[in-house]
């Protein structure tokens, strides 16, 4: 899955309860790849529903839509 208005396949979450914290990724042959300096304990689950922003562009939404674009 890419962006569907920039091509990019990094985005990052922001965190629920600050949103001043976010969590980076990458999609890579459909499946979620956080940054190495992710803390993966802290991290937020990656839902369908989960606003997803792209790290290139302004475009966000949620994980559901970009599932719909690429399909
Ligand atoms: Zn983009």
């Amino acid at each position: 899955m890419k962006c569907p208005l920039c091509g990019c396949v990094s985005f990052y979450i922001k965190d629920p309860d600050d949103e001043y914290e976010t969590y980076e990724f990458a999609w890579r042959d459909g499946n979620v790849e956080f940054s190495a300096d992710v803390d993966q304990d802290s991290c937020p689950e990656l839902c369908d529903d989960t606003e997803i922003f792209c790290d290139q562009c302004s475009w966000h939404g949620e994980t559901q839509a970009l599932k719909d674009a690429a399909s």
